[in-house]
């Protein structure tokens, strides 16, 4: 390292070496007390150490030769500044060490008080204070937390230094270590050291600066404790950032009832309502607020009484830290005596209703531009929004924790089995599905059930796509349950949970509760709608929903929905009599029992797109033509198939040989998609014309229509051309016959490699493209995505994947080949129609990737519409080169 380069900034008294602007040299809460500083507000001075210094010293075990001078420097400064003496026996400085990394990770590491204090300097501080108590108080919580982080104890299951507590407290039975008498206090500092010695054979250090070096060590190695580890891993923050360590002189929120220390909020943000808030405890220090030591009472209670001149400064404090930072702030605070301290100030975390609601407050405000409240808040928050939730004040027994696969919480009786779910809800109950995983054939019983759980199965899981499209509470991949349908009953820790018995669900969290927890709903205000206006006018890219019925497309079109992007023609065949026909014309031995079939569903195919168009009103709906394999619509088991062999007809022998005939190796690849149509003709035909004699249905009943009919998997443009053939002669021939014409486009999903390679090919059949990144993911991956759940979390864990490409568009590989085929499928057709159906339509990264290759449309499920709405338009700003500066602030 140069020498040149520096190690440690100071603060303090109206000014600061540093800024808000070197978070990553001075950490967040260095940085935080630096501008704090430099605005003139009270903040005990001190100095940071720089978090470059960390991993060197991590690595290398030492500090650079010019640290020590550096720190004894600023150390020297820091005692004339405060006219007290670090180890001075009258006129003791005492000094917290606290760590603090660019990214806040709370409460993940290390920090101590009181350092500096030794068996002279508490004289010091008892003859400076007139207040032995407080002073034994102090040494005492020091020997503690040295002991707990430098002498590494507090890391044993029992702490026995809370142990000698709890049993001085009995002794005089005091509910609050405050309460015990100056000798007992005094008692504790030496068993304390007692107990340091007995534990690790060392004693205890009295001098001050090996204290200080020992504790900065420590703060610098609590990086690498195992929470701060796997704290980072869970949030994607870089093991390389590193801490940096502060040095703060201390401030005394223990010297009695007219101090205190406490937590504040500069708004509310669960609700976002501009108000102050927090905890305090009086007569403590810092560290009793977030331990959970003593139960602390909300700030609002300053207002009035002898605290209400602490309570207006911390107010006036408050504001001014907003407008300086524009965004709400997250404060600690202590008062000794009269005088109030600000000892920390970051971005506060908050709730999506709250975050709606704060950014277009502060637009009104004139804070921030609608630029900034539009950049500001993370499209994903927007969720929690339409979603009833668990209470966060209520107490609640926590079963098992699986994926939080779709938002929102829902409270029911326990059921193991679709059609019971089904049956029970008829009869007015709320059920919860409880499955091991779900399958296509569990779809009525996800329609029916209040909230799905499975044991199986990841966030793209099929109970999890499903109910993510229906805004259903889910939760998948829950671990720990051990479900046995046939027993009637799930197995989770010791528990076994029966049908009928009642859980909660927390998609949001992915939490199985016990019981009926509370559940509130979060209120949609009037922020929302001009939040949403604001991304409106900013985005280019269009959005459409993902929508198979007309009730879906209906709740698409109240969420901002542009069109219908996928319109799933299967998911219409699983409902009631309809799977029937369906099978009937699977098992049909030649094509004209597949015909006969065909006929039955036509009619209902042509009213659910009625349904469909006249819900849109006009705006484009894409049809995606029959897509699985057949052997999805079959049942599997002998006890199924009887009773359908007596429904069709046939024996069940035979029955059960076709069943088996259907069977592939791998499915997924197998006979799917267009290969259905192509091989079985009269399949596209009666659903080319169920849709365009509903099209011209609806238009003859005044409205307008958009039809774009899709073709799925197409690999090679020969195959399109057949489909396309199929699709034109049918439209000419109902056109005919309705005596009108609709406007229609015939287009092509996208979602094989071979289709993408060949775009610029496929482009001069095709009028549109819509990327199906579900499949496309498989297919350059080659990995099926249903059994992925046994190794793609162990890849995302250790940094193989650094995300699931099932849930961002992996854009390094997936998202090479889209962009390809954007441009060859434009090389050949200049206006070709780009679109993206995949789950990733509704994923903020995955948006803007979508924005930034120029497509025209994403489409998502209706609920996740606001998200891609706001995302989009974030994505365009980005474009534009408007800075997000409120990310920036600390
Ligand atoms: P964390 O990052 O876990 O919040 P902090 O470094 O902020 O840890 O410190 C923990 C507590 O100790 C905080 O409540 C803080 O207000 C308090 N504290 C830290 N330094 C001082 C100081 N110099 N004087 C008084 N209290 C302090
Ligand atoms: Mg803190
Ligand atoms: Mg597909």
């Amino acid at each position: 390292m140069p020498s040149v380069e520096r190690y440690v900034y100071f603060f303090g008294n109206g000014r600061a070496d540093g800024s808000a602007a070197m978070r990553d040299i001075l950490g967040g809460k260095g940085a935080g007390l630096a501008e704090m500083a430099n605005l003139g507000l009270p903040v005990p001075p001190g100095f940071t150490i720089s978090a470059k210094l960390c991993i060197t010293y991590l690595e290398e075990g030492t500090f650079p030769a010019a640290l020590r001078a550096e720190v004894d420097r600023h150390l020297k400064h820091l005692e004339r500044v405060t006219k007290k003496g670090f180890g001075d026996a009258r006129n003791p400085l005492l000094v917290s060490v606290r760590s603090g990394a660019a990214v806040s990770m709370p409460g993940m590491m290390e920090t101590i008080l009181n350092l500096g204090l030794n068996d002279q300097t508490v004289e010091g501080l008892i003859a400076g204070s007139k207040n032995p108590r407080f002073a034994y108080d102090s040494y005492r919580r020091f020997v503690q937390m040295y002991g707990d982080v430098v002498f590494d104890l507090g890391k044993l299951k029992e702490n026995p230094f809370e142990e000698a507590l709890a049993r001085a407290k009995a002794r005089r039975k005091a509910k609050r270590d405050i309460d015990l008498p100056t000798d007992d206090l005094k008692a504790l500092v030496q068993e304390f050291k007692t107990i340091v010695l007995t534990e690790t054979g060392r004693t205890f250090p009295d001098d001050p600066h090996q204290q200080l070096w020992d504790a900065i060590e420590a703060v610098f190695k609590s990086w690498n404790t195992r929470r701060a580890k796997d704290y980072r891993a869970l949030h994607n923050i870089p093991d390389s950032l590193g801490t940096a360590v502060n040095i703060v002189t201390m401030v005394y929120g223990n010297m009695g009832d007219d101090c205190g220390t406490g937590v504040a909020f500069t708004r509310d943000c669960s609700t976002g309502e501009r108000v102050l808030n927090g905890d305090l405890l009086t007569n403590a220090q810092g560290e009793d607020v977030v331990s959970g030591a003593r139960t602390p009472e909300p700030i609002a209670k300053m207002k009035r009484g002898k605290l209400a001149k602490i309570y207006r400064e911390l107010e006036r404090l408050a504001t001014k830290l907003e407008k300086h930072f524009k965004d709400v702030q997250d404060v600690e605070f202590t008062f000794e005596h009269g005088q109030l301290y600000m000892l920390q100030t970051r971005r506060a975390q908050r709730a999506g209703l709250a975050a709606v609601r704060i950014a277009v407050e502060m637009v009104q405000e004139g804070l921030i531009t609608e630029d900034e409240a539009v950049q500001r808040i993370p499209p994903q928050d927007l969720d929690q929004l339409f979603h009833p939730m668990v209470d966060p004040r209520a107490s609640v027994t926590v079963l098992a924790k699986g994926l939080p696969a779709s938002p929102g919480a829902a409270t029911g009786e326990v059921v193991f089995d679709a059609d019971e779910a089904e049956a029970l809800k008829k009869r007015g109950h709320d059920v919860i599905l409880v499955r091991p995983e779900t399958s296509p054939e569990d779809f009525h019983g996800i329609v029916a059930a209040r909230a799905v759980l499975t044991a199986r199965g990841g966030m793209t899981s099929h109970a999890a796509v499903v109910a993510r499209g229906m805004g259903k509470t889910c939760v998948v991949g829950a671990k720990d349950i051990d479900v046995d349908p046939s027993a009637g009953r799930f197995r989770v820790n010791g528990r076994a949970i029966k049908r009928g018995q009642v859980i909660t669900v927390d998609g949001t969290t992915g939490r199985v509760i016990l019981g009926a927890a509370k559940l509130v709903s979060p209120k949609v205000g009037k922020e929302y709608g001009r939040l949403m206006e604001w991304a409106d006018a900013r985005r280019r890219l269009r959005v459409r929903a993902n929508a198979d019925i007309p009730a879906d497309a209906r709740r698409a079109r109240e969420f901002g929905a542009e069109g219908i992007g996928l319109c799933r023609t299967e998911h219409m065949f699983f409902e009631g009599d309809r799977i029937t026909l369906m099978r009937e014309m699977i098992v049909a031995s030649d094509e004209a029992g597949r015909r006969r079939a065909l006929a039955k569903l036509l009619p209902i195919q042509r009213h659910d797109f009625e349904g469909i168009f006249e819900a849109m009103g006009g705006l484009p709906v894409t049809i995606r033509l029959l897509d699985p394999p057949l052997h999805e619509f079959l049942p599997h088991t002998r006890e199924e198939i009887a009773p359908l062999a007596k429904r069709l007809k046939v024996p069940a022998a035979q029955l059960e040989r076709i069943v088996h005939s259907l069977v592939e190796a791998n499915p997924m690849l197998g006979h799917r998609g267009c290969r259905l149509g192509i091989t079985y003709p009269e399949i596209t035909e009666m659903q080319a014309q169920a849709i365009f004699e509903a099209a011209c249905h609806v238009v003859g009943r005044g409205s307008k229509v958009a039809v774009e009919i899709m073709v799925p998997l197409v690999a090679d443009v020969r195959e399109l051309v057949n489909q396309t053939a199929i699709i034109r002669r049918v439209a000419q021939e109902v056109f005919h016959r309705e005596g009108r014409a609709v406007p229609y486009l015939v287009g092509t999903m996208i979602e094989l490699p071979r289709a993408a390679l060949t775009a610029d090919e496929i482009a001069k059949e095709a009028e549109f493209f819509s990327f199906g990144t579900n499949d496309l993911t498989q297919t350059t991956f080659g990995l099926s995505r249903d059994d992925a759940g046994r190794f793609l979390p162990f890849y995302v864990e250790h940094g193989l994947l650094s995300e699931d490409p099932f849930q961002c568009i992996d854009q390094a590989g997936v998202g090479k080949l889209i962009e390809m085929a954007v441009k060859l499928g434009r090389s050949t057709r200049r206006d070709l129609k780009v679109g993206i159906c995949g789950e990733h339509g509704g994923e903020p990264s995955s948006v803007k990737f979508c924005h930034r290759t120029g497509m025209n449309y994403v489409s998502c499920s209706p609920f996740r519409l606001p998200i891609a709405r706001l995302a989009a338009a974030q994505a365009a700003l980005e474009e534009a080169g408007v800075v997000n500066r409120t990310r920036a602030t600390v």
